[in-house]
Parts: C-alpha cells; sequence; structure tokens
C-alpha cells in the first residue's frame, strides 16, 4: 500500500538529518560542536520550574486540560501583550494555548486549505510553514527573502493572480534564519495586502524578546486592523528557555483562533496543567531572568562576529534571534561547505538550503552552545581554512 502523495513528498525532518550526522562523528570518537540547532542550552528560570514542582503534586492538574487551555493562562496571555505591546486581547476569543506553537503552525493550514489552494511561504524560513501546507494538501507560493530587502519579503512581486487564490501568509519576525527584524512600516503593508486580497496573516514571533544592540521588535498585532486579519503564534520556548515544555500560543483574529481550537479539540486534549501554571509564572513573574539571556546572547553575538571577521567575513550579525545568516566562500555550496566544516573543523553548521532555495549559498550558526565552546569552534574552524574567500 502506497503513502499517501502529500506523505510521498514529505522530507526527513531537516534537524532529524543533522542529528544523523552527529551520531555518525561521535561514533568515530571525533568531538562535535554543534553550532546547527536552535534549541537554548540554558536551564528554565529556576522559579519558572520551582512553580511546576508545586503544581505537579495539586492532583487537579492529573486530568485532561482543556485543549484551548485554562482561561487564567490565557489571560496571563494577553496580560504579557499589553505590557509588552499595548495591544488588547480577549482571553477567552482572542487567545488558544498552543503545545508548542510548531504545533498550531502546523495545523493552522488544516482549519483554511482545500486541495491546490495557495499558502504564501517565506524561503528561506522554518521549515513548518511549507510542510504543514503540504500536509493539508495545499501548494506554498515561495516569498524570497533576500539580502538587497533586508529580508524582507517584496509584496509587490507576488503575481495578482497567485496573491487572489492565496488563503495563508507566512512571516516571521525576529526571522529564523535570517536574524532580520521588521519594523512597524512593513507590518502596516502587510495588513493593507492582507486586506486587499482576503489574506490570514500568520506571524511567527517566537524570538520578540531576543533582541541585540538595542533593537527592540514589535508585535504584528501593534497595526491597528491587524487582528481583522491576522494571528501571532508565540512561544514560551525561547524567551524562558522551555522547548521541551511544549508550551505556546496563537492569538488574534477570533475566527482564526476559534477554528484552531476546535481542530485542537477533536485532535489533541492540550497542555498538561501543571505546565500552564509554570507558563504563568514565567508570563507574570520577575523578567530579569530575560534581560539575562539576552546578555548571554548578546556575548555570544560579539564572539561569532569576531570569528567570522577574522576569517574574512563582514557581516552586520543579526537583529533578533539566536542565528548568525552567513554567506559560503565562494567555490562552495552550502552542502559542501557544511561538509567541509564538519569534516576539517568537527563543528556542525546548517546549510543554508535546508531552509528552502533561496537558502542556498548559506549557513547557519545557532548561538547555543557556551562563549567558551564559541570561542573553540572557531578557532579550529581557523586553523582549518584559515582565511576564507568571500
Ligand atoms: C523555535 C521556533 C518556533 C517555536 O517552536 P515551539 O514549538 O514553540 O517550541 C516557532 N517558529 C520558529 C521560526 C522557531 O524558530
Amino acid at each position: 500500500m502506497n503513502e499517501s502523495i502529500p506523505m510521498q513528498n514529505l522530507p526527513p525532518y531537516l534537524f532529524a538529518r543533522i542529528e544523523k550526522k552527529i551520531e555518525q562523528a561521535k561514533e568515530q570518537g571525533i568531538d562535535i560542536i554543534n553550532l546547527g540547532i536552535g534549541d537554548p542550552d540554558l536551564p528554565t528560570p529556576k522559579h519558572i520550574v520551582d512553580k511546576m514542582a508545586l503544581s505537579i503534586y495539586d492532583s487537579a492538574t492529573h486530568q485532561y486540560p482543556s485543549s484551548v487551555g485554562r482561561l487564567d493562562f490565557r489571560a496571563s496571555v494577553a496580560g504579557w501583550y499589553k505590557k509588552r505591546f499595548n495591544v488588547d486581547l480577549d482571553p477567552r476569543s482572542e487567545v488558544v494555548t498552543l503545545i508548542g506553537s510548531k504545533e498550531g503552525i502546523a495545523h493552522i493550514s488544516f482549519a483554511y486549505l482545500d486541495k491546490g489552494d495557495v499558502n504564501l511561504i517565506p524561503d528561506p524560513g522554518y521549515p513548518v510553514y511549507g510542510i504543514g501546507t503540504l500536509l493539508a494538501g495545499g501548494t506554498s507560493y515561495v516569498m524570497p527573502l533576500l539580502e538587497k530587502n533586508n529580508f524582507l519579503p517584496d509584496l509587490d512581486k507576488i503575481p495578482s493572480d497567485v496573491a487572489e487564490k492565496a488563503k495563508l501568509m507566512f512571516l516571521n519576525y525576529p526571522n529564523n534564519p535570517t536574524g532580520a527584524v521588521a519594523d512597524l512600516n512593513f507590518f502596516k503593508k502587510v495588513v493593507d495586502f492582507a486586506k486587499n486580497y482576503d489574506i490570514l496573516v500568520c506571524h511567527d514571533g517566537p524570538y520578540s524578546e531576543i533582541t541585540f544592540d538595542g533593537v527592540k521588535a514589535p508585535s504584528f498585532l501593534e497595526i491597528p486592523g491587524a487582528k481583522e486579519v491576522g494571528i501571532e503564534f508565540h512561544s514560551l520556548s525561547k524567551t524562558y528557555n522551555m522547548t521541551g515544555w511544549r508550551i505556546g500560543w496563537a492569538v488574534g483574529q477570533a475566527k482564526a483562533i476559534e477554528a484552531l481550537g476546535r481542530i485542537k479539540s477533536n485532535l489533541d486534549s492540550g497542555v498538561f496543567e501543571a505546565i500552564q501554571y509554570a507558563g504563568i509564572t514565567a508570563l507574570e513573574g520577575p523578567q530579569d531572568c530575560v534581560a539575562e539571556i539576552c546578555k548571554v546572547y548578546q556575548e555570544r553575538k560579539d564572539v561569532v562576529q569576531k570569528g567570522l571577521r577574522k576569517m574574512g567575513w563582514n557581516v552586520k550579525g543579526p537583529q533578533g534571534s539566536l542565528y548568525f545568516w552567513v554567506p559560503v566562500p565562494s567555490g562552495y555550496t552550502s552542502e559542501s561547505f557544511a561538509e567541509e566544516v564538519l569534516d576539517k573543523a568537527g563543528v556542525i553548521i546548517t546549510q543554508g538550503n535546508g531552509y528552502g532555495v533561496y537558502g542556498e549559498g548559506y549557513f547557519r550558526i545557532a548561538m547555543t552552545v557556551d562563549k567558551a565552546r564559541m570561542e573553540e569552534a572557531f578557532e579550529r574552524m581557523y586553523q582549518a581554512l584559515g582565511k576564507v574567500n568571500v
């Protein structure tokens, strides 16, 4: 028996391939420094872990949670949006809790796509936008993110017949993998575009709190009217080092939030309530941990920048996110350069074409190892490759 056509087109998840490579190198006894995976290495702040530990002994948390999340968790999300972005949200109708935002990002396509429908997808980009589209039977129309446009899609380049057909537009700022931050000007254009063509904007913003050199990232929902045409995905994963806990949310247009909640109520049973209590503590408790986390990444960013400069790259570096997005030296493809760095320096970088065709010619560095290890990685790369031809 054959798999369905979408399944036949479904590649193994990007990071599954990288993990295999690491395993092989480890078997050969090589010490690998992994700059490949976008998973914070720092622990979840203690006051959040403590809340979880207490909550787990409350047997009321042991039953099925509501699939859209506890109302008090949703209220704390709304409170955080008000405080952080001055955006008003109704916790009952405009917030849905997710089992990590990846889950909602994948499921939203099932709410809107009929076979052959089109989603607008940024490229390079987080693979889940296109994968959700594919599994729901839809087609991706690629919006290139080019350096000359500050890695923002050029909306004027989207043909009007494509825009007429499109259902969803995925966006992600601060951006994985490019590190770009969008401004309100751009979001305003997106809202106008979405109104014009009746498109639901799905803005993915898990890195809004991880920014550098004084940059502050806005929410898409700060634009008047955004809530009529869009939703925003967010997560505790990156802000509070909680990737393993699986808790996130979507906020915005009530119709889309209801639709996502209806899908979830039929497919899953929500987030363990003890985790939701810990989430409330994360959002409502002291926020100095976020500043500390940012400071650690800022220090690592400076190490990476220095290391790249020494090798001949003159990169600006990210405004936000955990990543450097760097062109490969001339004469290499994304794959051949990643291979070379792994073989000669024992360092894993992510090949840019894993994020789409417009990622070809780039590689990504994740700042998810400590400063000393990061310095060692660049020392090894310098020893192995010397100055590169960029
Ligand atoms: C890490 C990440 C997420 C968040 O994933 P969770 O499922 O909330 O852990 C979403 N989008 C992008 C672009 C990411 O890099």
